[in-house]
């Protein structure tokens, strides 16, 4: 691992300044600033993603801030019906806490399908946003990588491309975004709180994380300086008795997904959905979702045929490449599966349906 500066500042406005100055050093030219997303002052949260990156050489960064001490760690209900989830709350305090439980059981149930029970008491909720791609060539530095280093090529394409983008890949780059976190905050159109020494900002998810185009090295609009401070949450109680979070990987666990959908359905008293948001993981460089698909499903009854037509609506312009293509067929099922799970009743941490008794 590359030497580097540590701070571990105790407020917000301490860790900004912290990076703000690093910055400035870097722009004097006194270090090597390299390209988008190497050779800069990092924020180090949980650790997870940052330190591997490190170790392997991937990314090499002169100067991390540890937030761990920054009072971020809160889960507070916000006045509209919604929470706000700290950055610094670990994805399992997240995922067991009672109100995300009961309130948010879509996103409980995503977190849940990720990593490891290890892993997830360490990860943070800013950190699983920004954690980057798992695209073998990606972490192997021998290999041509535009994500890693612009401009040297794209090993995946023409490689190895069992887990790679069917949906907004460019030439450039055909990486998948590998959180499930971020499948389910799609779907629920969480905002992403930010902060810098320049003010605050509200980020909606669908505008957080980008395409791949011909600028594969950044993976959201944060800018570098900017610290996630929260995950605000806005109101779903419509869709708790009708969600669903199916992630289809090699392995039952501790597997990224091949696949996975995130299903919430507003089903009203006559029967048919009032309202359908569904968010697609492992397809492409970012969370999937296409809100005009998924108002085929408005007022149409629950079922196979509906389903199918909001599946393929999603899918449109899918291209497969070569060890990939099993994954248009694979998504159109679990997009299908999981409306149809979704359609039957929310199923809790606790193995009931929602509203269930033991
Ligand atoms: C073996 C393994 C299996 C995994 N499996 C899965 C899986 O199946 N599904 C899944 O979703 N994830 C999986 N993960 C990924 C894991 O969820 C992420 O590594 C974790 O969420 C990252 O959080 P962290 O707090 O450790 O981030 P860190 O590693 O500390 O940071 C990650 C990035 O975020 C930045 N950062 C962190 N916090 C902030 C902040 N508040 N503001 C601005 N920047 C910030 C850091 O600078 C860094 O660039 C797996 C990880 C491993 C190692
Ligand atoms: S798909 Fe993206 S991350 Fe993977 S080798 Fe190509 S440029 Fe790098």
């Amino acid at each position: 691992m590359n030497p580097f500066a540590y701070d571990r500042p105790a407020t917000v406005e301490a860790a900004l300044q912290a990076i703000a100055a690093h910055a400035a050093h870097a722009a004097s030219g006194t270090t090597n600033t390299g390209a988008a997303n190497q050779h800069e002052s990092r924020f180090v949260a949980g650790g997870t993603n940052l330190l591997d990156l490190m170790k392997e050489g991937v990314t090499i960064a002169p100067h991390l801030v540890d937030i761990n001490r920054l009072p971020l760690d809160a889960i507070e209900e916000s006045p509209d019906g919604g929470l706000l989830l700290g950055a610094l709350a670990r994805n399992a305090d997240t995922a067991y806490h009672p109100l995300v439980e009961q309130r948010y059981p879509l996103l409980s149930a995503a977190i849940l399908a990720g990593a490891s029970p290890q892993l997830r008491n360490m990860a943070s909720n800013g950190g699983n946003l920004l954690q980057r791609t798992r695209c073998w060539y990606f972490y192997d530095v021998a290999t041509p990588c535009n994500k890693r280093t612009p401009g040297s090529g794209c090993s995946a394409n023409g490689g190895i491309t069992r887990q790679h983008a069917i949906l907004g890949a460019s030439e450039h780059c055909i990486a998948t975004h590998p959180s499930d976190m971020c499948v389910a905050l799609a779907a629920l159109e969480a905002v992403v709180h930010v902060q810098s020494v320049r003010g605050k900002r509200e980020i909606p998810f669908a505008e957080f994380h980008r395409l791949p185009g011909d600028r594969p090295d950044i993976d959201t609009t944060l800018a570098p300086d900017e610290l996630i401070t929260g995950i605000a949450l806005p109101d779903a109680a419509r869709f708790v008795r009708h969600s669903a979070y199916l992630k289809l990987r090699e392995r039952l666990s501790y597997a990224f997904a091949l696949v996975s959908v995130a299903a919430a359905l507003d089903i009203g008293e006559d029967g048919t959905i009032a309202e359908a948001r569904i968010a697609l993981g492992g397809v492409a460089h970012k969370p999937w979702r296409l809100p005009e698909a998924e108002q085929l499903l408005a007022g149409a009854a629950p079922g196979e045929e509906a389903f199918g037509r909001v599946a393929d609506a999603l899918l449109h312009g899918a291209v497969g490449r070569g060890a990939n293509d099993f994954k248009i067929p694979l998504a159109r099922n679990a997009i299908v599966r999981a409306l149809h799970v979704a359609s039957q009743g929310t199923v809790t941490n606790q193995g009931m349906r929602k509203g269930e008794d033991r």
